[in-house]
């Protein structure tokens, strides 16, 4: 045990750790390791790895033996190298604790900055710095900071301490303090913490130090990061790194600054250096939103009309020194970097850097861009798209043709439109949801307690902050549109409004964002979906290049159909026909097939539904113009389609000329206490013959009509659902059969087509060899697979999933992403099966798994020959489908 090294050090142009150690040091540790091997100026510092976190939980919060000597060889390493010393009066070392994760977790976690101050070393410091004031301004600052993470005295305390005193003194800004001033400050805070914490604030700098490690890890475990934890599914096990760094300051003066860059623009993927600064401030200052940072860029400050000067013009030396480092790192890492950087002095400090978060259509420039530069290879490119991000691009843009008053403008924080209720706070925005109401919320800024209310939210304004801020970063990783630092929208939480332009806005009422260009808007304003275009189109094509499986789509009217193929659908693989029965114009129709109560009454209603089911066929068949279209025959219980409330049942009654109470009798005979399990799929395909008949007859007619007109080849498929029996599918498929036969010959014409069924039940699964003697295809029905082979109701899942996905009984809920390991097993079996009783067996999936990336990968593991999804997420299909072949294959 005490053989395990617990801590990295790093400084001075070397490492013991590197990029490669992400799940050990966390992602701030091991690229502050690999920034020291390539040489970049780091200030050096010690990383306190993952696997202590973990045995620090596994332990009852005890840390494990041997981390204590190891941190105290490493800050002597760190004493060394900057040539002071932890708690020297004299020539203090000042240090930062940080967290840092395997995955990034912006602003989760806890953070000290300048521990190691006390009452001596605050003398030491100034003696130092050759400055009084900034030596007593920090050590509140740490005070501040240390008494609120650490000891849990909230920061309310210190600013109405030194509010009460600027007001006393007449002071306005902090910058009106005087050294003295600072000093008084400090004793009047450590009063407080002594009146509030029950005793001193702590002067052992050791003490500091354990304390401040304590709270970084006991943050892994607080509610908003256990929330972000829960949103971007970052596993409880995987535990924070702690980075404890020598301190460098940005707050020593007009030579001074601190602030972020991306190596290319976040927000359009641009390839021009993109960040912000603030002269004399301390790092947290620029994350935090609470002054408005200035450009980097001239280029920038002058696009954005500021008139602050950028970084390029007051510290042009400093600034070309951060152009060649951001080129270093991003040619190093063939990435975009978001790094972190402090000035002291006139000397350039890195503090961070890390895989830049982008919006997608960034993402898309950016990957797009480093093919042609040579960079990476197009397969990495694919590989680099989260494809559910995608869906950002589906998001809605303002309708071009819109007309629409301007009421404010800010920062294009995050691309897409949105309109909503304004709400003021995370948790109104969170009930709005629940209540199924659309709001945007509107702060002055965000912080990590409103992660849970952005989520909720269709739209987030801020009134504050830059593009870096809490707000924009959280937005754009969760693809929300967002407007932030609105300088001129003037909110009142008291009052529940907000005032612009002689505006008020009250609570309720609705605005709309637009977060690609800025704008915020009264009322709602239309909106319209993008063109998929330019470096979409071009890495999706990359995409279709090396994907093995087809992606086709669940779609039955001709708006869905046409926009999936659009989006580049290659065929429908799940046509529900149900939803055609509901028309308004056939519902009348479809009762009467129902409530007959024998097949010659049943006649009538069919010979009028049956040109009316051709039409939709027709219309499919022509928008899919040869592409295969699989068409499902009638599933659900009948009695679904009856009248459910008495103005109804008369109605009813009174169109097809039947008394109330034979309609009310007949409507109890087809109700069903389970009725999932019950009289529906191919069990009604089988009772009642004629509707199946019905339907084949529609799709062989038009099938044939289409081709007849169209000229196009039409394949259609069939498919019989809720099969546990091959003997069920045998007489279904023989009476479709004579059909095609008949049809066939009363059209003079010949007709391929395909019969199959879907795997809906554990028992389909086991007998697929028997089935597959009749069946031409399978299609996993995995909705209804994974409600059998769980018993769990897709339609009553939702009260106990989500406990047992936040009890991490679950870690997925199934039926958004397959069970791999249970249903998965069942899907491989069939496959199997099936393929050995028929040879080429087409086999696809038409659950909604089939637009899940993690299930479509399964299916490329499987060698299934399509996934069939949704319209909107057929890009993320064809995505999903490449990287999964990339993965498995290559
Ligand atoms: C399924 O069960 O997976 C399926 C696609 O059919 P439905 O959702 O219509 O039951
Ligand atoms: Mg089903």
């Amino acid at each position: 045990m005490s053989d395990t090294k617990w801590v990295y050090s790093f400084g001075d142009g070397s490492a013991e750790g590197s990029a490669n150690m992400k799940n050990l040091l966390g992602g701030k540790g091991a690229n502050l390791a690999e920034m020291c091997r390539l040489g970049l100026p780091v200030p050096p510092g010690l990383t306190i790895t993952t696997e202590v976190c973990s045995a620090f939980y596994d332990n009852d919060r005890n840390y494990p033996d041997g981390l204590d000597s190891q941190l105290n060889d490493a800050l002597e390493a760190i004493s060394k190298a900057v040539g002071s010393d932890f708690g020297n009066p004299e020539n203090p070392l000042l240090v930062s604790v940080r967290s840092g994760a395997r995955a990034s977790m912006p602003g989760m976690m806890d953070t000290v900055l300048n521990l190691g101050m006390n009452d001596e070393t605050v003398t030491g410091l100034a003696k130092r710095a050759g400055d009084e004031r900034f030596a007593w301004d920090s050590y509140r600052r740490f005070i501040q900071m240390y008494s609120d993470v650490v000891l849990g005295v909230s920061h309310d305390n210190f600013e109405e301490i030194l509010d009460d005193y600027k007001m006393q003194q007449g002071h306005y800004v902090d910058t009106d303090l005087t050294a003295e001033d600072w000093q008084h400050i400090v004793t009047v805070y450590k009063q407080r913490v002594n009146e509030v914490y029950g005793d001193d604030f702590p002067q052992d700098v050791m003490e500091q130090l354990w304390g401040a490690v304590g709270a970084v890890f006991g943050s892994w475990r607080n509610a908003r990061a256990e929330t972000y934890r829960r949103l971007n599914n970052i596993p409880e096990s995987w535990g924070t790194a702690v980075n404890v760094q020598a301190m460098v300051f940005g707050n020593l003066g007009p030579t001074s600054a601190t602030g972020v860059a991306f190596t290319r623009n976040p927000s359009t993927g641009e390839n021009a250096l993109y960040g912000e600064f603030l002269v004399n401030a301390q790092g947290e200052d620029v994350v935090a939103g609470i002054r408005t940072p200035q450009n980097l860029t001239k280029i920038a400050r002058e696009e954005a009309l500021s008139d602050m000067p950028s970084m390029e013009e007051v510290m042009p030396e400093v600034f070309g020194q951060l152009v060649d480092v951001n080129l270093k790192l991003e040619n190093h890492y063939r990435d975009m970097q978001d790094i972190e950087f402090t000035v002291q002095d006139g000397k350039l400090w890195m503090l961070q850097t890390r895989a830049g978060k982008r919006t997608t259509a960034a993402a898309l420039k950016i990957a797009v861009d480093m093919v042609a530069e040579g960079l990476i290879t197009k397969d990495e490119a694919v590989l680099r798209i989260d494809p559910m991000s995608l869906d950002q691009l589906l998001h809605p843009m303002l309708d071009p043709d819109a007309q629409f008053d301007i009421i404010a403008t800010g920062l294009p924080a995050s691309p897409g439109a949105a309109s909503g209720a304004v709400v003021f706070s995370a948790d109104e925005a969170e009930k709005a949801k629940a209540d199924g109401r659309k709001v945007i919320l509107v702060r002055m800024e965000t912080s990590p307690e409103d992660i849970h209310g952005m989520h909720a939210a269709e739209g987030i304004l801020t009134s504050r902050g830059g593009m870096t801020s809490h707000a924009a970063v959280v937005a754009r990783g969760m693809g929300r549109p967002c407007v932030s630092g609105a300088g001129s929208v003037r909110i009142d939480y008291d009052k529940q409004d907000f005032q612009v332009a002689g505006v008020t806005v009250k609570a309720g009422e609705t605005i709309t964002l637009d977060g690609s260009t800025g704008r915020v808007m009264a009322g709602e304003v239309p909106t319209r979906q993008p063109e998929l275009s330019g470096d979409f189109a071009k890495l999706i094509a990359w995409a279709d290049e090396i994907r093995r499986m087809r992606v086709r789509t669940n779609a039955e009217t001709p708006a869905d159909a046409a926009t999936a193929v659009k989006f580049g659908a290659e065929g429908i693989g799940l046509c529900r026909t149900e939803h055609m029965f509901f028309d308004a114009n056939r519902i009348m129709a479809v009762r009467e097939m129902i409530l007959a109560e024998n097949p010659d009454d049943r006649a009538n209603p069919l010979e009028r539904i049956l040109p009316m089911q051709r039409d939709d066929f027709t219309e499919l068949f022509t928008i899919m113009s040869g592409m295969p279209v699989t068409i499902r025959l009638l599933d659900p219980p009948l009695h679904e389609f009856l009248p459910q409330h008495e103005e109804d049942v008369l109605q009813v009654a009174e169109a097809i000329g039947m008394t109330q109470d034979k309609l009310k009798r007949r409507i109890r005979e087809l109700e069903e206490v389970n009725p999932m399990l019950g009289h529906r799929g191919c069990r009604m395909g089988l009772t009642y013959p004629e509707i199946y008949e019905m339907q084949a007859r529609a799709i062989f007619e038009a099938a044939i009509n289409v081709a007849k007109t169209t000229g196009s080849t039409v394949v259609p498929e069939v498919m019989i659902p809720l099969v546990a029996d091959h003997s069920e599918l045998k007489e279904l498929a023989d009476r479709i059969e004579k059909i095609a036969q008949d049809v066939m010959q009363e059209k003079s014409a010949e007709l391929d087509y395909l019969i199959g069924t879907m795997i809906e039940l554990p028992r389909a699964a086991l007998r697929a060899g028997d089935i597959a003697k009749t069946a031409k295809f399978f299609s996993f029905g995995t909705n209804d697979l994974t409600q059998t082979t769980f018993g769990i109701s897709r339609d009553d899942a939702a009260s106990f999933m989500e406990p047992y996905l936040s009890r991490g009984l679950f870690e997925y809920d199934p039926f958004v992403s397959l069970d791999q390991d249970g249903v998965g097993e069942l899907v491989q079996l069939a496959a199997e099966r099936g393929r050995s009783a028929r040879k080429d067996l087409k086999l696809g999936i038409c659950g909604e798994h089939g637009g899940d990336p993690a299930s479509i990968a399964f299916c490329e593991k499987t060698g299934l020959d399509y996934v069939s999804c949704s319209p909107y997420r057929v890009p993320i299909a064809r995505l999903a489908a490449a990287q999964s072949y990339l993965k498995i294959r290559k």
